[in-house]
This record gives structure tokens, C-alpha cells and sequence, in this order.
């Protein structure tokens, strides 16, 4: 199979999911993939994909799909939290 560009942000499925951007973060699921935040455009949820899986990814709010990875936001305190 051919590797269809569809981790490129703006990208939306045929199930009307969204890519938004790549988290940077490693796929927990699938080895060498990266986690990126996906939103549904019918109902706004929000949810990690590993970018294998973006073209079929169904919403976990309203479409019966999986939960998706865990998403983590790759914000500038990378060397984790500060304190409690
Ligand atoms: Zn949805």
C-alpha cells in the first residue's frame, strides 16, 4: 500500500476526523508511530491517533470508535510536573 499523507495536519477522514497536530509523543501501541491529536468535526472531541490508524479512525464520542491513545500535550514543562 501506498503512504497516504494522512498524518498531514488539516487531514480528515472519511469518518470526519481531523488531524491537528503531531504531540511528538511515541505511539504506546504501535512501535515507530507518533501520537497525534485528532478532533472529530461533528461533536469536538478530542483524542490521540497513532498515525497509522488516522485514515480509519472512527470518533470515540459519538462513532463507536476505540479510545485512541493517551494524549498528552507537549507543553514547556517536558521534564514533567513542578512540585504536587
Ligand atoms: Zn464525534
Amino acid at each position: 500500500m501506498a503512504r497516504f499523507p494522512s498524518t498531514t495536519p488539516g487531514f480528515e477522514n472519511r469518518n470526519g476526523q481531523r488531524v491537528i497536530a503531531s504531540t511528538g509523543f511515541a505511539s504506546e501501541t504501535f512501535p515507530g508511530q507518533t501520537v497525534y491529536r485528532m478532533r472529530c468535526v461533528h461533536c469536538g472531541h478530542e483524542y490521540g491517533s497513532n498515525g497509522y490508524d488516522i485514515h480509519l479512525r472512527r470518533c470515540p464520542g459519538h462513532q463507536d470508535g476505540v479510545r485512541g491513545e493517551r494524549l498528552r500535550e507537549a507543553g514547556p514543562g517536558l521534564f514533567g510536573a513542578m512540585g504536587d
